[in-house]
């Protein structure tokens, strides 16, 4: 049983992060989290085990007034295993009425179930992650995740009962994202966006590019300079602007973090456990 569930956090204007799990179901072949497999023991593939935490104490949330949690970092607070376990929706009850900035990112439908607590945390904002709406796509990239269709109608139905929401367009896939599909299909709900771009760290690289070169040919050669031959930067210097430019356009309120990889960073050099 974990001593620690809230965890200082290293992402920028977030205070504390609260992860309920270990591991993640979805799966995500480009996950940045994989690295945490080397502190469980677990020898499986990534996306194939999930370690519930089991944690009777409260959180004590009335001692963390103002500040703000990032609900999580290192899995999905939705993956499969909540559908049972129900540890973020426990987590979540203990922030109802309290004066917490809460903030949760998911690539799950599930999180809908728990609309009518979401309801009752005064302050609260939950990101939706888009990397396509090509189902086909996604299945192959984050093969546990809720559809885009699925992903869509949360947005949809979160939205409608008055939760602040906002899009991630994360990663963006070269070539392969299409980033103006997935503003048109969100705007209705939201004017919020954030892009992030596809890294590609040593634990994931060669699975990506080989999933690339099998199902996207076409696009291969692509991967190869950015990827291969350095031309990473330059690529991603000219869809920087292009998105911008979009984004000036459509007047979006827009983050475009091509840069940050604060997640990996946070939890790696992150020691310091509060409760
Ligand atoms: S949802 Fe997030 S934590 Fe889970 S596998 Fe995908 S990228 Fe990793």
């Amino acid at each position: 049983m974990p001593k620690h569930l809230i965890y200082k956090s290293g992402l920028p204007g977030m205070d504390y992060v609260i992860n309920p799990y270990t591991g993640c179901s979805h799966g995500c072949v480009y996950c940045y989290a994989e690295f945490m497999r080397q502190f469980t023991g677990h020898k499986e593939d990534w996306g194939t085990f999930v370690d519930i935490k089991c944690y009777r104490k409260s959180l004590a949330v009335m001692y963390y007034a103002e500040r703000s949690f990032m609900i999580s970092s290192v899995t999905d607070c939705y993956n499969h295993a909540e559908r049972k376990y129900q540890k973020t929706r426990g987590i979540l009850k203990q922030f109802i009425n309290s004066e917490c900035k809460v903030n949760i990112q998911t690539k799950s439908g599930l999180i809908v179930r728990d609309l009518e607590i979401l309801r009752r945390i005064p302050s609260v904002q939950v990101g939706f992650s888009f990397s396509s709406l090509d189902w086909p796509f996604q299945k192959i990239m984050e093969p546990g995740a809720s559809s885009p269709a699925i992903k869509l109608d949360a947005l949809m139905k979160l939205h409608n009962a008055g939760i602040p929401v906002w899009v991630s367009i994360s990663p963006v896939f070269p070539l392969l994202t299409d980033y103006k599909a997935i503003v048109q299909a969100c705007r209705p709900y939201t004017n919020r966006f954030q892009f992030e771009n596809l890294k590609l760290r040593t634990l994931c690289r060669g699975k990506v590019l080989k999933l690339i070169d099998e199902n996207y040919p076409k696009a291969w050669s692509e991967y190869d300079w950015i990827y291969n031959q350095g031309g990473g930067d330059e690529y991603w210097s000219e869809l920087k602007k292009e998105i911008a430019a979009y984004c000036e356009q459509e007047k979006l309120d827009y983050e475009i973090a091509f840069d940050a990889d604060h997640k990996e960073r946070m939890e790696a050099g992150n020691a310091a456990k509060i409760r």
